[in-house]
C-alpha cells in the first residue's frame, strides 16, 4: 500500500527548503529541486508566502525577474548551455499545485528529449506526484550538497 502523507505547511516555507537554497536576492530565492525532470531544474520563489504574480509591487516583481535572470546565468554556465525553459501555473485549473508563487527553470541539451516539448508533460507530473509528494524518489543529502555548492560557487563569480 502507498502511503501518501498529507502535507499540511506550504514546503516552500519550510526551513527545510534552506538547504536547497543556491542563490537569494532581496525578497526571493533560488532553489535546486530536489526531484529534478532533467538536470539543472530549479525554482525562483519569493521568501515570503506569495500565490500569485498579481501579489507582487512593481518593484517585486522587478526584483523577481532579475533574480530569474542571474539564475539563468549560474544555470547556463553550470549546465553548458543557453537554451530554458520557464513556466509558471497559477491556480489549480491552471495546474498549480502549490499555492506559492514559483518559477520553473529548466536547463535543456539538443536531444535531452524525445521532442523540445516533452519537458512540461515531466513537469506537470513532477508537480502532482514529485514536489507534493513526501514519497517521491528524491536526490541523496550528498548530491544535493554537491550541485547547491557548484551553484553556490559560480554565483559568486556571476554576479
Ligand atoms: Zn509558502
Amino acid at each position: 500500500m502507498t502511503y501518501h502523507k498529507q502535507i499540511t505547511v506550504c514546503p516552500f516555507c519550510d526551513a527545510s527548503v534552506q538547504a536547497s537554497v543556491f542563490y537569494a536576492r532581496g525578497s526571493f530565492m533560488a532553489i535546486y529541486n530536489i526531484a529534478p525532470v532533467l538536470p539543472g531544474h530549479s525554482l525562483v520563489i519569493p521568501k515570503k508566502h506569495v500565490t500569485s504574480i498579481t501579489d507582487l509591487t512593481d518593484n517585486e516583481l522587478s526584483e523577481f525577474f532579475i533574480t530569474a535572470r542571474t539564475v539563468l546565468r549560474i544555470l547556463m554556465n553550470a549546465f553548458h548551455t543557453d537554451s530554458y525553459d520557464w513556466s509558471i501555473q497559477e491556480k489549480p485549473e491552471a495546474g498549480q499545485t502549490i499555492d506559492h508563487l514559483h518559477l520553473h527553470i529548466v536547463p535543456r541539451l539538443k536531444g535531452d528529449l524525445k521532442h523540445p516539448g516533452a519537458w512540461y508533460p515531466l513537469l506537470q507530473r513532477n508537480d502532482r506526484e514529485i514536489i507534493d509528494s513526501l514519497d517521491r524518489p528524491r536526490l541523496n543529502s550528498e548530491s544535493m550538497s554537491l550541485i547547491i555548492n557548484e551553484l553556490k560557487q559560480i554565483a559568486a563569480t556571476i554576479e
